[in-house]
């Protein structure tokens, strides 16, 4: 990964800014995700920075990582939160995001969320669906207030992605059709619990190439005309996240290229700028750490069994997603040139595979790997299977570090659990 990150080689072992990995994990175990403050920092400075001209308002999607101190760094440094649900929305608020700074997408939202949404005045609520609009209208109303709104349009453009995380094309679950929003635009005064102020466009994730956000700008842009003039007073134009980052050989656009590709076309429409990156920010700031636990070789194929699963990090079972594999100590020849590897969970599941085929030189038993790139939909993602305990998670600021998430303990795993004794006596 040549994608600017602090995580590098101090005489051959595997730092994370000024403290050694291996230190971290000899002290607080396997697995663990480790984040780099800077890198996080340092993200989110390029986005400010590049879009500078615009002052816009950058929500980090709290999805990608939503660890408290994670989002608490991020606040401090002047992001807004992205949510999708009303426990993204306690969280915001846990980590003290201004309720102004917060914005609402999801297919779904319940009542109660768009009623606590409300209470606490989030900025805006990305809206899916003409029944959606007409709900948070009706909830706003009897509240005696007045929710503002972004339409979600889906301008059906193809992201160049994988189809597990593309969201602009038409037949996928997200937003409104360009028809169906000027529909609303033609009735929007009658509809006076909302104030629409905005058009939201997330086509999807790891997209690494300005066009398909110069299209979907232009086809945006045709719907914020449209509704212009019809009267809606639509000032905001919101990208949604999808920035890419580099996994393997990705070449991305830079935020400034990405900038310089689409600042034009904003500046034409006289509209105020909302970003919601998560994978840009956070995913190549950390890193999952594992412990080989045994090498073996079967049917030709060499195994590497690690200590961490799909249940810890599941992009690669859930998407066919790569990510770089390295040794935590200083990288050992393999002896006879046998050094590749499998890279498989514990679990009982064939998907449970990091890697395959990997050069890794001498691996033993014992010794550590760095899966790197794991910062976005790693935690997040993380689930109990297999009665495995989430990871510790740990974020590093120069030589310092702390425990920002400590491991679930077996309790955990049995705390909401009951035995009924009108049933099982
Ligand atoms: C997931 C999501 C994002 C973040 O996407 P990234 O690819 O991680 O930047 C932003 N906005 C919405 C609406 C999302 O669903």
């Amino acid at each position: 990964m040549q994608y600017p990150h602090d995580f590098h080689r101090v005489r051959g072992a595997l730092y994370c800014e000024r403290v050694p990995v291996a230190r971290i994990a000899s002290e607080v175990g396997t697995p663990v995700y480790i984040y780099s403050h800077k890198t996080l920092v340092e993200h989110l400075a390029k986005l400010q920075q590049a879009f500078r001209a615009l002052a816009p308002l950058i929500c980090f999607s709290v999805k990608a990582n939503g660890n408290l101190a994670i989002l608490k760094l991020l606040v401090k440094h002047g992001a807004g939160l992205d949510i999708v649900s009303g426990g993204e929305l306690y969280k915001a608020l846990q980590a003290g995001c201004p309720s102004s700074k917060i914005v609402f997408a999801s297919v779904g939202k319940r009542p109660e969320e768009i009623r606590e949404s409300l209470r606490v005045g989030i900025f805006c609520f990305n809206v899916e669906s003409e029944p959606e609009l007409e709900s948070i209208h009706a909830i706003a109303r009897a509240m005696g207030k007045v929710a503002r709104v972004a339409l979600r349009v889906n301008p059906d453009v193809e992201a160049h992605t994988h189809r597990h995380i593309t969201t602009g094309i038409r037949g996928t679950k997200f937003g409104i059709d360009p028809k169906t929003a000027l529909a609303i635009f033609r009735r929007h005064s009658a509809l006076s619990g909302v104030r629409i102020i905005g058009i939201h466009l997330h086509i999807g994730s790891q997209i690494t190439e300005a066009s398909p956000f110069v299209q979907a700008i232009k086809r945006g842009a045709n719907v914020i005309r449209a509704g212009r003039r019809m009267g809606a007073p639509i000032d905001w134009i919101n990208l949604g996240g999808g920035l890419g980052i580099i996994y393997k050989d990705e070449a991305p656009q830079t935020p400034k290229q990405f900038a310089a590709a689409v600042l034009p076309l904003l500046q034409s429409l006289h509209a105020r700028l909302i970003l919601e990156p998560g994978r840009f920010i956070v995913g190549n700031a950390g890193i999952l750490v594992t412990e080989v636990l045994y090498v073996k070789k079967a049917h030709g194929t060499r195994f590497a069994v690690v200590d961490a699963g799909m249940n810890d990090l599941i992009r690669p079972a859930l998407y066919g997603a790569y990510h770089e594999v390295i040794p935590v100590g200083v990288p050992r020849p393999s002896r006879n040139g046998h050094g590749r590897y499998d890279v498989v969970g514990p679990i009982c599941e064939s998907a449970d595979v990091f890697a395959r085929d990997r050069q890794l030189g001498a691996v033993g038993s014992g010794e550590l790997l760095a899966i790197l790139g794991a910062g976005a939909y790693g935690s997040t993602m993380a689930s109990n299977y297999n009665g495995r305990l989430r990871p510790v998670e740990v974020l590093v600021r120069g030589a310092r570090w702390a425990v920002i998430r400590r491991r679930e303990t077996r309790q955990d795993l049995i705390r909401y659990d009951v035995i009924p004794k009108a049933i099982l006596s």
